[in-house]
Parts: C-alpha cells; sequence; structure tokens
C-alpha cells in the first residue's frame, strides 16, 4: 500500500503532480484556497516543456485545445524590435487549470477547495507565489476584436512591458508587469490601460480601446518578487522559483518541476525513501535544471524593466546586434 501525498495549491504545479501520481496509483489530496474557474494574472503564454514531458505527467490532452503560437515580436509599441518563430500555446489559465482540476477528480484525486493550509512535513508546497513586499504589479484583461501582428506581440514600455497572446475562442489575452505608481480612479481594464498610457503605449491604449475588454476576466496581482522562493521544503512551482515573466517560462516551469518532483514523491510513496530525502533529491533536481534560465533572466529583467537599460536595448536592437533565438535558447 503506498503512502497517500497532500498537495497544498490547486494550480498547474500542484494539479499536473497530483494527475501524475493519480495515474501511478497514489492517492492524492489537494488543498485549494480558491474555486475553479478563476482568472490568474498571466501571460497565458506556454512555451518550453516537452511533449515528452507533458506525456510523464499524463496533461498532454489538456492542451490540445490550446491555440499554436508560432510567430513573435518585441517592439516599443509603434516601432518592433525584433521578429522571430516561437513554439508555443496560448490558452487561458480560466480554461487551463479547470481541465486539470477535472482529470484530477476524474482519476479519484480529492480536491478540496477553498482550503488554505499552511506548510507542515508531509505537504507538498506548490502555493505559488509567496507574499513579498515589492514594486512589482501584475494586470491582466482578455479582449476581443483585437487585431494582432504576430501570435505574440511583446512590449516594452518605460515603467514595464507587457505581452498580447492569442489564447481560445478568438480572445487576446493582455497581460503586463508594471512598476507600481499612483493612478487613482481607474478600475479593472481601465487601470489596466492606465499603466499602458503612464509608460508610453498610446498605440497600444488606442487598439484597446477600439476592441472589446471582457471585464470579468480582470485580475492584477501585487507583492511577489523573483528568484529562488522556495525556503519551504519540498516546494514545487512558483512556490519553489518565480522567473521573471518576459520569459515566456514561469507556467513550464511549474510543469517541469512537477516531472522532476514526480519520481521523489513515488519513491516516498512506495517507501523507498524518507520524505526529507524525497523532498532534499526534489529540490537539487530543480535548481539543477532551473540555474542557467533563471541567471539569465535575472541579468535581462533589470534592463527591460529601467530607463537606461532601455535605451541599451532600443539601440542594441536597431543595430540588429539583439540574439533573440539565443537567448530564446537559454531561457528555456
Ligand atoms: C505578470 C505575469 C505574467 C506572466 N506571464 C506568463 C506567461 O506568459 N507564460 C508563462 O509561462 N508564465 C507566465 N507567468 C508565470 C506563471 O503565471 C506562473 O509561473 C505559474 O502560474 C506558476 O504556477 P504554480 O502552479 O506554481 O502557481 P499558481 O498558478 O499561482 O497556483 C498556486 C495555487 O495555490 C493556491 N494557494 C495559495 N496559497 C495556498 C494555501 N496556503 N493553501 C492552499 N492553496 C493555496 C492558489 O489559490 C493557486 O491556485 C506570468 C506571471 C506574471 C506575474
Amino acid at each position: 500500500m503506498k503512502l497517500p501525498v497532500t498537495i497544498a495549491g490547486g494550480g498547474l504545479a500542484g494539479l499536473s503532480l497530483g494527475i501524475a501520481l493519480r495515474l501511478r496509483g497514489v492517492n492524492v489530496t489537494i488543498h485549494e484556497a480558491s474555486v475553479y474557474p478563476r482568472h490568474r494574472v498571466c501571460g497565458e503564454f506556454l512555451s518550453g516543456i516537452t511533449d515528452e514531458a507533458l506525456e510523464r505527467l499524463g496533461i498532454r490532452n489538456a492542451l490540445n485545445t490550446a491555440v499554436p503560437l508560432r510567430t513573435a515580436c518585441w517592439s516599443n509599441g509603434t516601432k518592433i524590435l525584433g521578429e522571430m518563430t516561437v513554439s508555443g500555446r496560448g490558452i487561458s489559465r480560466w480554461k487551463l487549470d479547470d481541465l486539470l482540476q477535472r482529470q484530477f477528480t476524474a482519476l479519484g484525486g480529492n480536491l478540496v477547495t477553498q482550503s488554505r493550509i499552511q506548510p507542515a512535513p508531509g505537504v507538498i508546497w506548490a502555493a505559488g507565489r509567496p507574499k513579498n513586499p515589492s514594486e512589482w504589479l501584475g494586470l491582466k484583461c482578455h479582449f476581443r476584436d483585437l487585431p494582432l501582428t504576430h501570435d505574440l506581440e511583446m512590449m516594452l514600455g518605460t515603467s514595464g512591458y507587457v505581452g498580447l497572446a492569442r489564447i481560445e475562442d478568438g480572445m487576446v489575452n493582455v497581460c503586463g508587469l508594471f512598476k507600481r505608481q499612483q493612478i487613482s480612479g481607474a478600475r479593472g481594464h481601465e487601470l489596466l490601460i492606465a499603466y499602458l498610457r503612464a509608460g508610453g503605449l498610446f498605440s497600444l491604449v488606442e487598439r484597446l480601446e477600439s476592441s472589446a475588454a471582457i471585464e470579468e476576466s480582470f485580475t492584477g496581482v501585487a507583492g511577489f518578487t523573483f528568484g529562488n522562493s522556495g525556503e519551504i521544503p519540498f516546494s514545487i512551482g512558483d512556490a519553489a522559483c518565480i522567473i521573471p515573466p518576459f520569459t515566456g517560462n514561469g507556467m513550464s516551469m511549474a510543469l517541469e518541476s512537477s516531472d522532476y518532483a514526480l519520481q521523489s514523491v513515488l519513491n516516498y510513496a512506495d517507501r523507498s525513501c524518507s520524505w526529507d530525502e524525497a523532498s532534499r533529491t526534489s529540490s537539487q533536481k530543480q535548481k539543477q535544471q532551473f540555474r542557467r534560465r533563471m541567471a539569465v533572466a535575472s541579468l535581462i529583467h533589470p534592463l527591460l524593466t529601467s530607463c537606461a537599460g532601455l535605451g541599451v536595448v532600443r539601440s542594441l536592437a536597431s543595430a540588429g546586434l539583439l540574439p533573440y533565438k539565443t537567448l530564446h535558447h537559454l531561457l528555456r
């Protein structure tokens, strides 16, 4: 008889690990603080995870309904700084997390929603970004009737950056990371627009004002930082480390971290190693696998979010000196 497993957090990391464990006969309980479906602040551009990893986790089918994203560009809102081909998927977290929670429960997993639990020995910590005081604010909203030049448009403003990604049903997700400012009187998608205007992205503001915001999809999040966050043993996903969002790699890392944790959890469930040992091997593997992309991302992020850095990026881009392909590779 295998030992049962408890997971805190039913986001991508927790649900994918829960599904993979259920497929291998482990009894799993996931405690999720919220309910499904729900919108989350996320660019909803998934890229990096391999089909083999998705197979191992048993979640490849859930991604069949995602929109394939092939073309991408970086711009300053008016001028394209660079274009590239990508291999990504666009799918809302509203849809993806809901598909995964349904799969988990259909496999006999025990999902307890509206249940916020505390870290404890024997609990895998997949509870997402830890709360930390910071200058960052993430805002997102879905739009209809918003034509795109590329499947993914990334734009650099003076106070942050924003991504526009095609997702299901012809919608476009607009999600930005901004330095917090005093902006009064704007709520919902108007707040997102106010931040874009404050960052000088006027042509994007015009485009958004001529399209239809889906107000109920608007969400915001503050109080998070980037880097390794894992003081809590047996953490996966954002609870272990948070990569800056311009990489479009956080969702992939949440899923990959489940894949890296899987064998350690199975060894624990089979009683062939202790909880502490399983936690240690899982954490080592994640650190090893994510070291390079975390290091590269932490070098580039300050360039994209400071006026001086933006100047450098724009000059390099104008001279055709930005190695998009190499950077894309190094960040995966
Ligand atoms: C502005 C922004 C844009 C982004 N854009 C992209 C992008 O385009 N592509 C990409 O790949 N990544 C992107 N990311 C990153 C991506 O969203 C995260 O890396 C990903 O959501 C991490 O998944 P997770 O399962 O670890 O955490 P989450 O998805 O945050 O899930 C954690 C879950 O735990 C629950 N929870 C929290 N505390 C508790 C508790 N105590 N007990 C029980 N449950 C709890 C929460 O309700 C939540 O459902 C972006 C992030 C930001 C901030």
